[in-house]
Formats: structure tokens, C-alpha cells, sequence
């Protein structure tokens, strides 16, 4: 896949108070007024045309409000950003679901609500639960559901996730039954940085595509 930086797009949001276009972003618009259209799919009628009004905003903004939900949610359930990244992630972005979901069970959310591990996170050494080997403990990497993965099992699965497309935002721990999801956070511990920058770019069109506000734009630029 080549390397897109997430940097050069742009997202249009749909302007609720139907203001028109922020001034300063006329030219972007331009060039997609009239979209090339094949001959075929002269049935197809493009969105931009639809009579919404967009404004553009930047990748900047998008990070912006993604941070707002998540701290929104971080002070109602005052939990930490991880846990309330991998809960948002699960339901979409949808934060009064979290929150009801939190409320309702209060211990769902727990970080201390470990599942049942027979092993000690204290111990010198550890067994890797994909490759069955037995690793030092700087070797392993503890996953908030106390399952213990070698540095290399769990890079080769991630950066294979990554690799497999925008799904990866949704990737949950590798152990069977095991739905616990892999937060940003970790993830960006685990592979190397062009992993995470393809990661990132995909977390932002998950939060894109979980928006119903926000459209992504392929604008040059
Ligand atoms: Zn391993
Ligand atoms: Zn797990």
C-alpha cells in the first residue's frame, strides 16, 4: 500500500446552519463542483450536488473533535483515555452508548476487572500465550486483559492487521474468545512507526466514517 499521509487530505463536514463555505476554502471546492463522471454512471448523482452544504475542514479539526468525545467521556465515567478509546472504538464512536453501557454496568469498563490469569505479572520470565515460548519478562508485553504476548508475536500480528486495511482500527487481543480490543496506545508501543502512522490514518477514517457529519474528501492538498 503506498504511503498516504494522512497530512494532504482533507474531511467536509455537513453544515448544519447551511452558511456556505468557509471563504478561505472556495478553491477547494472548485475543483470538485463539477466531478468527472464516466458515461455509464450517468444514472449517479454526486453528493456535492445533493443540495447540503459542506464546509472543509482539516485533519486537525477531525483530531480535535475526536479528542472531544473522548474526553467528554473520560470526565462523565472518569476513566482512563485508553479504556475509553477502546470503548468508544467498539460502539462506534457512539458516546452516549459508552456512557450508558458504563453506568449501567459499572464494572464492565474496569481496567481492574482483569480476566482470570493464572500467571504473575511479577515472575522473571514468561510464557508468550501464541508461540508457547517461554520469554524474560522485558520480552513480553502484558495486554490490559493480563494476556502475555512475546514482542514478536504480538508486532507480527498487529502490523499484519494494519497492513490488512482500515478494519484494524477494530483488531482485538490474538487469544481465542478473547474480544478485548487493542487501544491506539498500545498499538503505537508494539509496531514501528510507519505501522503507526498507517494506523493513525485509519483511526481517523474510522472516527470519519462513525460521524455522520463528516464526509471524507480525497481533496489534493
Ligand atoms: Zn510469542
Ligand atoms: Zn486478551
Amino acid at each position: 500500500m503506498e504511503d498516504n499521509e494522512v497530512n494532504d487530505e482533507e474531511f467536509m463536514e455537513i453544515d448544519d446552519d447551511c452558511n456556505g463555505w468557509d471563504e478561505d476554502e472556495d478553491d477547494d471546492y472548485e475543483q470538485f463542483k463539477e466531478p468527472i463522471l464516466a458515461n455509464h454512471e450517468s444514472n449517479y448523482t454526486p453528493k456535492l450536488t445533493s443540495g447540503f452544504q459542506y464546509n472543509i475542514i482539516s485533519e486537525g479539526e477531525v483530531v480535535a473533535r475526536r479528542q472531544n468525545i473522548i474526553n467528554e467521556v473520560k470526565d462523565v465515567l472518569g476513566l482512563e483515555e485508553d479504556v475509553v478509546q477502546k470503548a468508544l472504538i467498539q460502539h462506534r464512536f457512539d458516546k452516549d452508548t459508552v456512557i450508558h453501557n458504563s453506568l449501567e454496568s459499572s464494572t464492565k469498563m474496569d481496567t481492574d476487572d482483569a480476566k482470570d490469569s493464572i500467571f504473575d505479572p511479577d515472575a522473571e520470565s514468561h510464557l508468550c500465550l501464541v508461540c508457547f515460548c517461554e520469554y524474560p519478562k522485558e520480552e513480553i508485553i502484558i495486554a490490559p486483559c493480563q494476556h502475555f504476548l512475546c514482542k514478536t508475536c504480538f508486532y507480527y500480528y498487529l502490523s499484519t492487521a494494519i497492513k490488512g486495511g482500515p478494519q484494524c482500527v477494530r483488531t482485538v487481543c490474538p487469544i481465542t474468545k478473547c474480544n478485548e480490543i487493542i487501544s491506539p496506545n498500545l498499538i503505537k508501543k508494539v509496531v514501528t512507526q510507519d505501522d503507526y502512522k498507517m494506523y493513525k490514518k485509519f483511526y481517523l477514517l474510522y472516527f470519519v466514517d462513525c460521524c455522520k457529519a463528516i464526509k471524507w474528501c480525497p481533496a489534493p492538498g
